[in-house]
């Protein structure tokens, strides 16, 4: 497995992972299988969607924090929860089918980390299994 850091400079941020995902990706030898894209956070998430205009990325940012605004009266005490919901949402890992020892991915498709509660250092796990 690899593992590929992350680090934001915002609270919410969506960060373009796809030349790090396909590097880690390389790394593994696998010429062609599955790459499961993890994030082993509870306030952070993984998406694939367009990365050649840098405004849907900003678009997918708002609408998430209108649907979850930072403070919007919840119970846990962190004070983060919105980051959470987000999270849940989003969802905290993508499958990519890998051929020739990379990620097939749409021409206008890209991956981004997505951070809800940053600034942080964050991780992504990248395990690239046979198929
Ligand atoms: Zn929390």
């Amino acid at each position: 497995m690899e593992v590929v850091q992350v680090r934001t400079a915002t609270r919410i941020e969506l960060v373009d992972i796809t030349s790090k995902i396909s590097e880690a990706i390389a790394k593994s030898g696998v010429k062609e299988g599955i790459a499961v894209v993890y994030v082993p956070h509870t306030t952070a998430a993984v998406i694939i969607n367009e990365a050649a205009d840098p405004s849907v990325a900003q678009d997918i940012s708002a609408k998430l924090s209108q649907l979850a605004p930072h403070l919007g009266g919840y119970r846990h005490h962190e004070g983060n929860s919105d980051a959470h919901i987000k999270s849940a949402l989003v969802g905290c890992s993508v499958n990519l089918i890998v051929s020739g020892g990379s990620p097939v991915l749409g021409t206008w498709q890209g991956i981004f980390f997505c951070e809800f509660d940053g600034p942080r250092t964050r991780k992504v796990h990248v395990k690239v299994c046979p198929a």
